[in-house]
């Protein structure tokens, strides 16, 4: 596992006072073998533990951070800036249907995507159109036109007999006479490298990445891409791919030039090799990740997060530590004490989570607050997730309301109709109350238990 190694390479590094160039070797060895057991690539590797070794030699020391700690935030930072920095969102054309373009390997999870995005782009308030433009299986088309119902958008099929270029200019056209916001069209993907499964039309070409490319796949796909000029071209990956990845990415984005990849199938144990190859060797993006085989398991892919991912949360890093150096310790101690008071109330609930998403997770905070444990990775983005559900309500509540969460406590009505302003039931509602007043005991016993020692201490 990528975590293991990286934890060998901090320990190294455990009671040195300054980064050296001898002292970095082994560990910058050990990541280096981590990232290429992680299935990343060998020259991203290269680029990546020379980049990272110029910034730990160059960097100033920072007093009260150990160089360890250092050397987390650097690899932390260059992971962050390999997978392009910022999250990237899907692009809309100003007028007209924007055309997404989904091209990959068969298997991927295109189909799957395209129904994804389907019901992202609901989500959004965006109309949208699917196109069955893989025409090589009816199964194919049949598949589409379940999942379409599924997610209640309509499919535009032509059948098996039209050409792929063909049917996605038609559907464009469909689509700007119903004033569709955006089509999502479904290719098919027909390389196989195994000899056996080649079709009688494939014709191999091997390109200088040393990829077995389905030439008449190629071809359509720039026809298709022709004929309707795409927004966006997304290359679907599986991040079970490895190594490959890399070659992979860089073939699709000379061939077709895309706009961005989508990562599937992140749920499986895969090592993230893929995620981490992307944007170095195409420049592009990832935009999204599928973590299931559910509609809503699409996601925005976040690069911080990965990152932090990447290295392993909670104890493998101090991430405690790095957090106090993230915020100021005075924020720190003030909100501690805020928590701590019977004062707490749903601003303070607010600015706990705002100052947790900018942080990227809940375990540092937690890990702050004497006599709480850290938690795991798991626990982590159940975290995540309870936040922007908890921020919906709490953005419903009145500013009264936020100061004296009694008021809610104490009236029916007020829950019910934050519970409707905020898209949640009365239930719910209720019980974040609850967990407020209960936040408030349990932090007022814990400060009895610190106060309690600090008082047995003064004894001595
Ligand atoms: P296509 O050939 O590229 O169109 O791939 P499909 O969309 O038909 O998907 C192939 C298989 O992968 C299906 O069984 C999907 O249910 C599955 N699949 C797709 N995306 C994911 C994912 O994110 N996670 C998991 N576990 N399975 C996925
Ligand atoms: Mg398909």
């Amino acid at each position: 596992q990528l975590t293991t190694g990286l934890e060998s390479a901090w320990n190294k590094l455990r009671g040195v006072d300054v980064l050296t160039k001898e002292n970095i070797s082994e560990p910058m060895r050990d990541i280096r073998r981590a990232l290429l057991e992680a299935d990343v690539s060998l020259p991203v590797v290269r680029r990546f533990v020379s980049s990272v070794s110029e910034k730990a030699l160059g960097a100033d020391t920072i007093r009260g951070v150990r160089p360890e700690q250092q050397l987390v935030k650097i690899v932390h930072d260059e992971l962050v800036q390999l997978m392009g920095g910022e999250v990237s969102d899907l692009v809309f054309t100003k007028s007209g249907p924007t055309v997404i373009l989904l091209a990959g390997l068969q298997g991927v999870g295109k189909t799957t995507v395209c129904a994804k995005l389907a019901f992202y782009l609901k989500k959004l308030g965006k109309s949208c159109m699917l196109v069955a433009a893989d025409v090589y299986r009816p199964a194919a088309i049949d598949q589409l036109t379940i999942l379409g119902k599924q997610v209640g958008v309509p499919v535009y099929s032509e059948g098996t007999e039209a050409k792929p270029p063909q049917i996605t200019k038609n559907a464009m056209e469909e689509a700007k006479s119903k004033n569709i916001d955006a089509i999502v069209v479904d290719t098919a993907g027909r390389l196989q490298v195994s000899l056996l499964c080649i079709p009688f039309n494939f014709q191999p070409k091997v390109t200088a990445h040393g990829i077995l490319i389905d030439k008449a796949m190629m071809d359509e796909l720039k026809e298709v891409k022709k004929a309707v000029n795409p927004t966006e071209v997304l290359l679907v990956v599986d991040a079970m791919t490895g190594q490959e990845a890399a070659a992979l990415v860089t073939t699709f984005n000379i061939e077709i030039g895309i706009t961005g990849a989508i990562l599937t199938k992140l749920d499986g144990d895969s090592r993230g090799g893929a995620a981490l190859s992307v944007k170095e060797v195409s420049g592009r993006p990832i935009k999204f990740v599928g973590r299931g085989e559910r509609l809503e398991d699409l996601e925005l892919f976040y690069p911080d997060r990965m990152a932090q991912r990447v290295l392993g949360m909670g104890d493998v890093l101090s991430f405690v530590e790095k957090a106090q150096e993230v915020m100021r310790q005075e924020e720190a101690v003030e909100l501690q004490k805020k928590i701590m008071s019977a004062k707490f109330d749903f601003n303070d609930f607010l600015k706990q989570s705002q100052n947790v998403a900018k942080m990227g997770s809940m375990s540092r905070v937690i890990g702050m607050i004497p006599g709480m444990n850290k938690v795991t990775p798991a626990q982590i983005r159940e975290a995540e997730k309870r936040l922007a559900f908890v921020e919906s309500m709490i953005n419903a509540m009145t500013a009264e309301e936020r100061e004296k969460p009694e008021l809610l406590a104490e009236s029916r009505e007020r829950r019910i109709r934050v519970a409707e302003e905020s898209g949640k039931t009365e239930q719910e509602v209720s019980q974040l109350v609850a967990q407020l007043f209960q936040m408030r005991a349990q932090m007022q016993k814990l400060m009895g238990m610190v106060q309690g020692q600090e008082a047995i201490a003064g004894m001595g």
